[in-house]
């Protein structure tokens, strides 16, 4: 299951940047997701709580935020929201159009109960 691995890499993350002693204050963990990066939100929460039941990191949880698809266009320089992945412009038709975002997959930010870690 991809979100499965991908829950493993954000505890990896969240490993790099909490000491083990504080793993346990560990409270919302922020990440981007966009829209078109193939990640099913549901399926990666239930994920993460799986595999951090039982841990240091059993109370925290992760606060999902979504990230739109956008695309600009080359041509007319239009700047579209494309939220079911075409890249075509819908303005001009063109297909010479840049991936601006949605496709991030990022750890943001890691809350402790008395601090907030930015990692972006
Ligand atoms: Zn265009």
């Amino acid at each position: 299951m991809h979100e499965l691995s991908i829950a493993e890499n954000i505890v990896e993350i969240i490993h790099q940047h909490v000491d083990e002693d504080r793993l346990r204050d560990v409270r919302a963990v922020g990440v981007k997701v966009g829209t078109y990066s193939g990640v099913v939100a549901d399926s990666l929460e239930f994920s993460y709580q799986a595999i951090t039941a039982a841990t240091p990191l059993e109370q925290s949880f992760l606060a999902l935020e979504q990230i739109s698809f956008v695309v600009e266009c080359e041509e007319c320089n239009q700047k579209l929201i494309n939220d079911d992945g075409v890249t075509q412009c819908s303005s001009c038709g063109s297909f010479k159009t840049k991936i601006i975002s949605g496709r991030e997959l990022q750890v943001k930010d890691i809350e402790l109960e008395d601090v907030k870690k930015e990692l972006v």
